[in-house]
């Protein structure tokens, strides 16, 4: 039985064989040439510290805090080294040996601060009005990239949380959907697209009052004992459910992972899926509609891959599957998948790398031409936002479904 507070044992980082195959696919190594900013070393780092053989010291801080947990090198690594579940017991373990004052505030913001609904929309109504007055510009750089990247946002909006929408007729079945902690907020009408579309094909749709945000910000900065209450919450949330649907992908691919976190309070009992997948499934069998982009063509559209969909989830067809449903043309702009830079708070860990690789990640879109670009994260399309021209529309690949389909 794991102590409360323990991450369970999770296979070590001593299984990388230090082949070096996963290097060219680490944004961070990519841009630096340093061996301490790849998974190979990263991951000899960790096994270091393990073994008693180097200290728990800034350099190793910096190591482990300049990685995106992108998990780009875990999708290609041939041993199948898990870095994703190493890196998150070594940053665990390095929040709590090294509890910077930084740290403090963050274990705070990212455990407790976002998990209020009154929190988060006090934040909002703030941020609203700073939109309002447009005075992004004369914002100092974090806070002028926060606003830039956020979508209008609509303080009074009826939040989904809490609320149910009924298909007409017997439902198919229950989906409980996640609200996430910002989701509502900031993103209502990704929500709102999600609902349509379940409906339409049939299912109740239920926001659980109790419900709190996923806790993924938390474990990725390290801070167990706050994921670890969080997701106790949604596991009790969630237990009477068919289904639950996430339409942020790193909330998905958290939540598809809850039994790390979960250990002493048993497992989530539904199954997790991301709403792009789930979507894609029922477009497959014929539950919704596929629309002829022959008859009214829609735009081409950029795919942009969040990490957390295509490494951690290994999902990449099912959000092309959308937008070619929904009439438009999707098109590549990147094959190998490298991270946006947005990564949770990496923008405001690691403001430089995060902006070189927002740079690229927005020349690759401009390089395709395409006027919309398809994201199903959110921390991706505030990154997209604020990096592409003004002009270009990021948009949730479901969305992009849900406007053909209920236009039709
Ligand atoms: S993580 Fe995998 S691909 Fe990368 S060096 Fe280790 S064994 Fe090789
Ligand atoms: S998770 Fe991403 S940034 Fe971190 S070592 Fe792997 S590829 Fe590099």
């Amino acid at each position: 039985m794991a102590t409360p507070g323990a991450l369970p044992d999770l296979p070590t980082p001593d299984t990388c064989v230090q082949c070096g195959l996963c290097l060219p696919y680490c944004p961070t190594f990519r841009l630096t040439g340093n061996e301490s900013y790849s998974p190979r070393g990263r991951l000899a780092a960790m096994s270091a510290v393990i073994h008693g053989d180097a200290p728990v010291d800034a350099e190793y801080d910096d190591a482990l805090s300049s990685c995106l947990g992108c998990r780009a090198c875990e999708a290609v690594c041939p041993g199948l080294v898990p870095y994703g579940a190493a890196y998150e017991v070594a940053i665990a373990d390095l929040a709590d040996r090294r509890p910077t004052q930084a740290r403090k505030v963050r274990r705070w913001v990212l455990g407790r601060g976002i998990a209020s609904t009154t929190r988060v929309m006090l934040a909002t109504r703030i941020a609203a009005v700073a939109q309002r007055l447009h005075i992004a510009k004369i914002l100092p750089g974090l806070a002028r990239r926060g606003l830039t990247g956020l979508r209008r946002l609509e303080p009074g909006r009826a939040p989904w949380k809490g609320r149910v929408a009924r298909p007409v007729g017997e439902p198919k079945g229950s989906v409980a959907l996640l609200s996430g902690c910002v989701m509502d907020a900031w993103f209502g009408p990704v929500h709102d697209a999600t609902v349509g579309v379940l409906v339409r094909a049939g299912y109740e749709v239920v926001a659980p009052e109790s419900q709190t945000c996923c806790g993924a910000l938390a474990a990725h900065d390290g801070h167990r004992a706050e994921a670890q209450a969080l997701a106790a919450r949604n596991v009790d949330a969630f237990a009477d459910f068919d289904i639950v649907v996430s339409n942020s992908a790193g909330c998905t691919a958290h939540l598809k992972e809850y039994d790390h976190w979960t250990q002493t309070h048993g497992s989530l009992n539904p199954a997790v899926v991301d709403a792009t997948e789930f979507i894609a499934q029922l477009i497959a069998d014929g539950s919704l509609p596929r629309f002829d982009s022959a008859r009214r063509p829609g735009p081409d559209v950029a795919m942009q891959d969040p990490c957390h969909l295509r490494h951690a989830q290994r999902i990449t067809s099912a959000p092309r599957t959308l937008v070619a449903a929904a009439g438009c043309a999707p098109v590549e702009i990147d094959n190998r998948g490298l991270c946006c830079g947005a990564a949770g708070v990496y923008s405001v860990l690691q403001p430089s790398m995060s902006e070189d690789l927002g740079l690229q990640k927005a020349d690759q879109v401009h390089a395709s031409g395409a006027r919309v670009v398809a994201s199903a994260n959110p921390g991706c399309e505030m990154q997209l936002r604020t990096y592409v021209d003004r002009g270009i529309r990021i948009v949730h690949p479901v969305e992009l479904y849900w406007e053909r389909l209920s236009a039709d």
